[in-house]
């Protein structure tokens, strides 16, 4: 049996079609951009068509900026640090407790060296953002405000466009973390008004290390990596040229498939969730069920070691992942999961199962035969389970 692959959020396959346009680049065009010789010109081309790709996924407009990144990470770095560059007069930072370790670490770095002042706002129990404490934080001084656009772990969708109307009224910036977004739901970057706005290109089918930070026309850039005027001056350093073709590319499948994929994902996943829900006692589905990506479905298993699932998952050739992660070889309680006050034995029983348009029907339908089985059996093996929940799930004491 082919094995099943549910951890899209993680990564996600790069599309043959994608690595079919990256391959000339590796070969007969395989000219730098910065060239004036008839070498450069054919690549030349292809970046600024990729970068005409990535604007229509987000819709930006026309004189936007897109600038190339090696991916999520780097977009998202960029922009805070471009943001605190922007007005002196404007030195601190409001974000979310459930951001990502790339805009996470970095506000936690700036804190400790710069004294950069920032205020991490928090979710409620289905990781919505407290918008009164956002509202409170923000000030004169802000000089950002950046919250994601959709959660990686729960999947859960953040009301973008009142976030960066709030932050507007307060004269600071708005940048989102769209890497989980972007290439799997309609993004308006135009109707939401956001100033920046960070995505990734191998969560929606290009390859790794590749990645775009946009920039609404008129926002102050002040550039990361700086260097050669490549990305006119936005970001030093020889294009990777195979990498932003292939985003160009994915970009394009991704704003025209999107249509039909997002209702088929969705229910999909809608169907994974009503099977699991219908047949496992003491399950909970973690994030806003109003309001999360088609493809991402989070669970706790209360009672359980989300490990002994994987693991389990794992040899019926299923692979997805915990809402941990794990940091330099031992098991750190996912900072999302505790940012929505999930209780401990409900935290140590998460996984997520992350879809993608390469899901096939018949692999939920496998999903659905082996998942309910491998919980049961884990939850009747343990006393820990039974004392807790064995009287609710009918199970002898
Ligand atoms: N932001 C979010 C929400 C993510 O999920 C990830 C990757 O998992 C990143 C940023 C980092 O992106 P990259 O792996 O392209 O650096």
């Amino acid at each position: 049996m082919p094995p099943i692959y549910l951890d899209n959020n993680a990564t996600t396959r790069t599309d043959p079609e994608v690595v079919a346009a990256m391959l000339p680049f590796f070969g007969e065009t395989f000219g730098n951009a910065s060239s004036t010789h008839a070498f450069g010109a054919g690549v030349a081309t292809a970046v600024k068509a990729a970068r005409g790709e990535v604007k229509a996924l987000v819709g930006a407009a026309s004189d936007a900026e897109i600038v190339f990144t090696s991916g999520g990470t780097e977009s998202d770095n960029a922009a805070i640090l471009s943001a605190l560059a922007a007005d002196p007069g404007r030195d601190e930072i409001v974000t979310s407790a459930v951001e990502h370790p790339a805009v996470l670490a970095l506000l936690a770095h700036l804190e400790k060296t710069r004294g950069t002042r920032v205020t991490v706002v928090g979710v409620d129990r289905s990781g919505r953002i407290d918008i009164a404490a956002y509202k409170a934080a923000l000030g004169p001084r802000t000089a950002l405000a950046t919250v994601m656009w959709a959660n990686n772990e729960t999947g859960t969708i953040f009301p973008v466009a009142d976030l960066a109307a709030l932050a507007h009224e307060a004269g600071a910036l708005f940048h989102t973390d769209a890497v989980q977004a972007a290439g799997r739901v309609r993004i308006d970057v135009a109707s939401a008004t956001v100033d920046m706005l960070s995505l990734s290109g191998h969560k929606f089918h290009a390859p790794k290390g590749v990645g775009a930070l946009y920039v609404r026309k008129g926002v102050p850039y002040a550039p990361l990596i700086r260097g050669g005027r490549q990305e006119r001056g936005r970001r030093a350093g020889t294009e990777n040229v195979p990498g932003i073709v292939g985003l160009g590319r994915a970009a394009a499948l991704a704003t025209m498939r999107m249509a039909a994929e997002l209702p088929r994902i969705t229910s999909l996943r809608d169907r994974l969730e009503a099977g699991i829900l219908a047949t496992v006692p003491a399950v909970e589905v973690l994030g806003d069920v109003a309001s999360r990506l088609p493809g991402t479905l989070a669970f706790a298993f209360d009672g359980l070691d989300s490990e002994a699932i994987l693991f389990n998952l794992e040899k019926e050739g299923i692979a997805a992942s915990s809402g941990s992660a794990c940091a330099s070889g031992s098991m750190e309680p996912s900072h999302v999961l505790k940012a929505m006050a999930v209780p401990p034995t409900a935290l140590e029983g998460a996984i997520r199962l992350c879809l993608s348009r390469e899901t096939t029907d018949a692999e939920i339908d496998r999903v659905l035969a082996v998942l309910p089985p491998i919980v049961r059996s884990l939850q009747e093996a343990s006393p820990f389970w039974q004392e807790r929940h064995g009287a609710e799930a009918g199970l002898p004491a």
